[in-house]
């Protein structure tokens, strides 16, 4: 099982005891960063391990490698063989430290090494031959922290860690582009992975507190038979979507997880899925089109709205469906009947395609306004419904088609929250107003319409809605709602 380890990064050895101990339970070790100690605490080092049943990593670092040790190399060796004298189960040594009496002296007390390598910058070639040739022994642990910044680049990492083969070792990707690295720890095989406390000073990019990681994520559940599931996107690492299809898992005990994979390219994500045998990903701005030519096989919806939200795996093929015009809908038909309702849709994005397609099923007479005219007016000719563009000019044909007002573009959306597409517009206070963004949870549109009367719906339930339905499709299970 891989292990949580909380990187310890307070001024004095007091403050990180506080912390250790306020995390009992949550953590299976802890890394002391004695490089963010001040001067005065760093020569008491070796007295923490006493304070703690823990295993504990001790760890000096230098500037050049990520840490704030900005002193000369023979003060910190110096300081690191004082430290010693604790009882530290491992002590982490970087790739290219010339050490022999500090080594010597922690295998004499037991101490493993485990032997370093930061890029902050990239994913180096040949990273798993690195690793290994940069071992003093065959019982040190290898450990590589390394910056992905494309999904390539993460497929890389997880090529790298086949090479490492059953091995202890320590391979983790940084930023976001690596984070699944850091929740995929017990099916890479990883010894473990590193955190940092909730909302304190994070050790290194990407690092996320023991609360998400067993709270959100599962992590010790986390093992080679996981089932992986996730979303892409760019950016993609503010969804909610998680917690939504984890917490399902959860309750029904079912042995999967769900990431944000943070995606740039998606023909390599493809491929990546392929590799961790991915069961199946959701799929959110900008990809929902760039998947389509991908697939083996899609659905009707998929096919009408020329957009896929939803991959999955089905006899191994990769199926596309779209799950938001479901969800978008559900909510909306629970809060007004919407048969011969006129309903006016701002935007003509991924999402509109979705909601209009809906909105049409149900009976709807549909007008779609958009910023630029001419995506409102093909989309209305794919659709067979009208269309006009968004601004002050449309003002009578707006009024003329908004029982029902939905906005779909992204203005007003975090960090967009000043922005109201329709801040032209007097709301009467008979429309129903539904805005699909839920961050923020009410955008100025959705509060200008309540000020008036307005009933309103953002786009949280729509979320819930459609994850459910993936939810099915990748587990064959329904949500547990209850
Ligand atoms: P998209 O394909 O990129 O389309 C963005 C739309 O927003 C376009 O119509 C664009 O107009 C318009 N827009 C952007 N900035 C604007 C501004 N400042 N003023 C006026 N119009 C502006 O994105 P999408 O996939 O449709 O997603 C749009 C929103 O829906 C996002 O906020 C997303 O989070 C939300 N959404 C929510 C759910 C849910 O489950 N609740 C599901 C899907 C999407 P132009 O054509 O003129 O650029």
């Amino acid at each position: 099982m891989a292990r949580i380890c909380l990187a310890l990064t307070e001024s004095t050895l007091e403050e990180n005891l506080k912390i250790l101990t306020g995390y009992s339970g949550q953590i299976d070790m802890a890394e002391l960063r004695c490089d963010f100690l001040t001067e005065e605490e760093m020569v008491r080092v070796s007295e923490f391990p006493g304070l703690t049943d823990l295993p504990l990593i001790l760890t000096f670092r230098k500037v050049c490698d990520g840490g704030k040790f900005n002193r000369d190399e023979e003060i910190r060796l110096s300081l690191m063989e004082k430290a010693l004298n604790g009882n530290f189960s491992f002590v982490d040594l970087e790739e290219g430290l010339h050490a022999p009496a500090l080594e010597k002296k922690a295998r004499e007390r037991g101490i493993r090494i485990i032997r370093s390598f930061h890029d902050f910058d990239k994913v180096p070639e040949n990273l798993a031959e690195r690793l290994i040739n940069s071992l003093h022994s065959s019982d040190e642990i290898p450990k590589a922290a390394v910056m992905p910044k494309s999904t390539a680049d993460l497929k890389r990492i997880f090529e790298e860690n086949e090479k490492l083969g059953d091995r202890d070792k320590i391979l983790l990707g940084m930023g976001t582009y690596g984070f699944s690295t850091r929740i995929l720890a017990g099916v890479m095989g990883s010894y473990l992975t590193f955190c940092s406390k909730e909302g304190g000073v994070t050790a290194a990019p990407g690092h996320v507190s023991p609360e998400v990681l067993n709270n959100i994520y599962r992590f010790r559940n986390i093992n080679s038979e996981t089932v992986i599931c996730g979303i892409i996107g760019h950016p993609v690492m503010h969804t909610r979507s998680p917690l939504i299809h984890n917490e399902g898992y959860s309750k029904l005990g079912l042995n999967y997880v769900y990431i944000p994979f943070e995606t740039d390219d998606v023909k390599e994500f493809f491929s990546l899925a392929e590799k961790l045998s991915i069961r199946g990903f959701s799929v959110t701005v900008p990809h929902k089109n760039d998947v389509i030519p991908l697939l083996d096989e899609m659905s009707s919806g998929v096919k009408a709205i020329g957009a896929c939200n939803t991959v999955w795996k089905k006899e191994g093929k990769w199926f596309g469906e779209n799950t938001d015009a479901e969800g978008f809908i559900i909510p909306l038909r629970a809060l007004t009947e919407l048969k011969n309702k006129r309903v006016s849709v701002i935007g003509a994005g991924g999402a509109a395609k979705a909601c209009v397609f809906a909105l049409l099923e149900e009976g709807c007479s549909v007008t779609i306004f958009n910023r630029t005219y001419e995506k409102a007016r093909l989309l209305a000719e794919q659709m067979s419904c009208s269309s006009a563009p968004l601004g002050p000019d449309s003002l009578e044909a707006l009024k003329e088609s908004s029982d029902i007002l939905v906005q779909t573009t992204s203005a007003g959306m975090h960090p967009m929250e000043d922005r109201n597409p329709l801040d032209f517009y007097d709301f009467t206070g008979e429309e129903t107003a539904y805005d699909i963004i839920y961050t923020p949870e009410k955008t100025l549109f959705l509060l200008e319409a309540e000020k008036k009367g307005c009933a309103i719906l953002n786009g949280y339930e729509m979320l819930k809605e459609q994850g459910y339905k993936q939810f099915k499709l990748f587990t064959g299970t329904e949500y547990p709602r209850a």
